[in-house]
């Protein structure tokens, strides 16, 4: 049966209404999907049972890189950001991006002893045993504002140790940024629960 003339004008009045709505949000997913597509999974690397996230699969993927780029960069639109740290070793290479196009300077988290200068450390557990993230005293001023990026966050281990860093420095850590979420190993919460906003781009589930 067809509607009424005056309730079929209503429900398309509706439709068109929410139209810039959907297209948006048919993007956004559109682009996320690009972004989860372009990223390899090697089972069992670097040992059995882990499915290892590679994104130099993306970073490799010209169109994928750039919208990773510009999409972690999104929820922080109109925010003053003075730094941009990020977790050795791909957090880098986005770390290095984000900070060009912010023309904001770079600060790199590395491994233990890495770093020439003097430096502080942060130990953190890992699924086994422990790990030391560092960074330089002189690398961020008290009351700089930092985004904190990364590839992936599971635990939210190192990432946390990265935040403890920052703010022994007093800085004031605005956000962070991962291109994949692990969300069953609750990383995401950890990080929260310090007080800290968390922007991912993709997720995959069950790991
Ligand atoms: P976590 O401290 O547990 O949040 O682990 C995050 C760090 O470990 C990031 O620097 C990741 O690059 C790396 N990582 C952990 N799990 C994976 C995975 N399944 N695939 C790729 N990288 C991983």
């Amino acid at each position: 049966m067809v509607a009424p003339a005056a309730t079929r004008h209503a429900d398309d009045t509706m439709r068109y209404a929410r139209a810039p709505q959907l297209v948006a949000s048919n993007l956004h997913q559109h682009l996320m999907d690009i972004i989860k597509d372009s990223i390899r999974t090697i089972p069992d690397f670097p040992e059995p049972g882990i499915q290892f996230r590679d994104v130099t699969t993306l970073f490799n993927d010209a169109r994928a890189f750039r919208m990773a780029i510009d999409m972690l960069l999104h929820p922080w639109a109109g925010e003053r950001i003075d730094k941009v740290a990020a977790l050795e070793a791909r957090g880098f290479i986005m770390g290095g991006a984000i900070a060009h196009q912010l023309s904001v300077g770079f600060v790199p988290i590395r491994k233990a002893g890495k770093l020439p200068g003097p430096r502080s450390s942060e130990a953190y557990t890992l699924e086994y045993g422990e790990a030391v993230m560092e960074l330089h005293d002189d690398a961020i001023k008290p009351g700089e504002r930092v985004l904190l990026v990364d590839d992936l966050i599971a635990t939210g281990g190192t990432c946390e140790a990265g935040i403890n860093l920052v703010r022994r420095q007093q800085g004031h850590i605005v956000g962070c940024g991962f291109i994949i979420d692990l969300p069953d190993l609750g990383g995401r919460a950890r990080v929260e629960s310090l007080d800290v906003r968390v922007h991912t781009l993709c997720a995959f589930e069950g790991d």
